[in-house]
């Protein structure tokens, strides 16, 4: 409850933070609207019935029925002002700036977060109800505001004319309360339930209609048989939810809607008041109609009020998985130290390394991905890491960019333990196309730049520069806008769909667009043609004459050149040396040369 509570004002508190007009706006437009209602129901419909149940002149009551009208001119002018002008424009910013938190959080929270399933699920789950919850707050915090003011005013009204009135309305609300905080309860264990079956949804629905899966569900119709297997699998998991909670929900909803009113109104209290009114002739029948009103009114406003209270706490809990994940703090946390001299060595001593406990590919136990690799990276130095698949490559590499920390042993930049130095300034350091890059829906410059652009000759000449070194053919490929076209068709008409060696090329340009000591390459030439790859790793020798540069090749052919090639064998490094001295050594870097090499021959 406490934290709820806590929850719920740090909402408030970031509402004000970020529009504080929004607490002036909702404190007068609900006092203003509620007092109306009051004085609409109660006060002058009072008036009237009185004045015709005791004969006051016409005219006076034509007159006031004139100032009233006016009144309810001014009223309709204040909240058309308040819903249609204000309070709908504060709303998009409120959800425009929690957004913009969260996304900022997501670029900082450690890359092991995304292996993780239940912060994943919260991660997801803050993104995409972002909107909803603001929604629901504006809407219930505004609704709750005025609920409260009307109880208020008709608490005292009651509290001075019928107390008994009062009593039976707060019996009524509390029925109310009991059975909304069931429902309340209710469907928020159903939205949990169907928040992974609804993300596996959402995966199915997304491989179904994105571009990028289009060709291979073509060519394997298994694969698409067992996604639309696994789709009706969703929707049966889905369905049986709903039954679970379709027929709980129905009757609490039931039961904290109109039921207790009629039953505490016309069973108890209008018998009550006819009594009084008929046998003791202690009431007019006008003053009976306002009470009776009153009470209805009482019960329904203080019904409202308190029905709005599960939801808060339903708002609540949804508020405190967005808290969890901007409060969560990165484990990898930056150094403190600023770099000032020159890269001239990278260490890497006894490090192993798996990765945290996670049911990632259906592991449930954390296995040794790395196991005691030590190797030192020079300056200049062309290094070529080598091996079968799984073997732990990109793992040492995403060590190297400090995604993730050694569980022993230690990486030394130039002698200084890379934890120690500022993550921003080490990082900087490195430029890497990694096998899954991607290409943004943004302009050619900006996927090379990466970075705000600012269209100056300067810039757009190292653009090009960068992507002829890439082997990026500018002038063959006939860009409509040159380094301005967009890339992908998903939001521009003129967009350029690239092919995978022509977008690899790209992301090799973002590396060689800047200039970076050590440049990592994980299965650059993957993609690319023949051409283009002997070009490549021209362009790479070049390189490697003043940066360094470490690449991840399954093609041998192409790791050859290299200084020193690391054979890399179930998390280990097996062999080191070039590749002569591996030939000669005739162990598993010379088996996989053979392989490949009589693949070649036999062709
Ligand atoms: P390939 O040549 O196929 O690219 P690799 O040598 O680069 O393979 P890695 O990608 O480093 O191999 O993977 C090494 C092992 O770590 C594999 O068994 C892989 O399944 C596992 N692995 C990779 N990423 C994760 C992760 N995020 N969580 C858990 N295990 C992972």
């Amino acid at each position: 409850m406490k934290r709820k509570l806590s929850n719920i004002s740090w909402l408030v508190r970031f509402c004000i933070r970020t529009s504080p007009r929004l607490l002036f706006f909702n404190i007068f437009a609900c006092v203003e609207q509620s007092l109306f209602v009051f004085f609409e129901y109660t006060i002058w419909i009072g008036y009237n019935l009185n004045a015709a149940e005791n004969g006051t002149p016409f005219s006076q009551v034509a007159l006031l029925t004139l100032g009233v009208f006016a009144l309810f001119v001014v009223h309709q002018f204040i909240d058309s002002i308040y819903f249609e002008w204000s309070f709908e424009r504060i709303k998009p910013s409120l959800t425009f700036r929690l957004r913009r938190q969260i996304y900022e959080k997501a670029c900082q929270v450690d890359l092991s977060c995304y292996d993780d399933v239940t912060f994943y699920n919260d991660f997801v789950l803050s993104t995409t109800q972002t909107d909803e919850c603001i929604e629901r707050f504006m809407n219930d915090g505004k609704d709750f505001l005025f609920e409260l003011v009307n109880v208020i005013t008709y608490f005292s009204y009651l509290l001075a004319v019928d107390r008994i009135g009062l009593l039976l309305a707060a019996a009524c609300s509390a029925v109310n309360y009991f059975s909304g905080q069931r429902y309340a309860r209710l469907e928020k264990e159903a939205r949990l339930c169907k928040t992974p079956v609804e993300r596996e949804r959402a995966y199915q629905h997304r491989v179904f209609y994105l571009h990028d899966y289009a060709k291979e569900l073509r060519l394997h119709p298994g694969m698409r048989s067992q996604l639309s297997e696994d789709f009706d699998h969703c929707n049966q998991k889905l369905n049986t939810i709903n039954r679970k909670y379709g027929p709980k929900l129905w009757l609490y909803g039931f039961l904290k809607g109109y039921l207790p009113i009629y039953f505490m109104l016309y069973a108890i209290y209008l018998p009550y008041l006819l009594y009084r009114a008929m046998v003791t002739h202690a009431l007019s029948l006008s003053a009976m109609v306002i009470l009776l009103a009153a009470v209805r009114r009482m019960i329904k406003r203080t019904g409202a009020l308190v029905g709005r209270l599960p939801r808060f706490a339903y708002i609540g809990s949804f508020i405190e998985k967005i808290r969890r994940f901007l409060d969560y703090e990165p484990r990898l946390i930056s150094g403190t130290d600023d770099i000032h001299d020159e890269w001239k060595h990278l260490t890497l001593s006894h490090v192993s390394f798996s990765y945290p406990d996670s049911n990632f590919a259906g592991r449930i136990n954390a296995r040794e991905v790395l196991r005691d690799i030590s190797l030192e990276i020079t300056q200049g130095q062309k290094i070529a890491l080598v091996g079968y698949n799984g073997a732990g490559k990109t793992t040492l590499v995403k060590l190297l960019m400090r995604f993730y920390d050694p569980d022993s042993g230690v990486i030394l930049r130039n002698g200084t333990d890379i934890r120690s130095l500022k993550l921003d300034a080490y990082r900087k350091e490195i430029g890497a196309v990694f096998q899954d890059y991607r290409i943004y829906a943004a302009t050619l410059r900006e996927n090379v730049v990466m970075d705000i652009c600012t269209g100056e000759r300067g810039e757009t000449y190292a653009v090009e520069q960068a992507l002829h070194r890439a082997k990026f053919n500018l002038a063959a490929q006939k860009l409509k806008y040159q380094v301005d076209t967009p890339l992908t068709t998903e939001f521009e008409k003129d967009g350029v769909d690239l092919s995978g060696g022509e977008s690899q090329k790209v992301a090799i340009a973002r590396t060689l667009y800047h200039s970076h000591e050590l440049i990592i390459m994980d299965e650059p030439s993957s993609a690319l043609d023949p051409a283009s790859e002997y070009q490549l790793n021209q362009e790479l020798k070049e390189l490697a004459r003043d940066k360094t540069v470490i690449f991840i090749s399954h093609r041998l052919a192409a790791a050859k050149d290299a200084d020193c090639i690391y054979m890399m064998k179930d998390g280990r490094i097996v062999e080191r040396g070039t590749h002569g001295q591996l030939l000669d050594l005739g162990g598993e870097y010379c088996k996989m040369w053979n392989l490949q090499a009589q693949a070649y021959q036999s062709c």
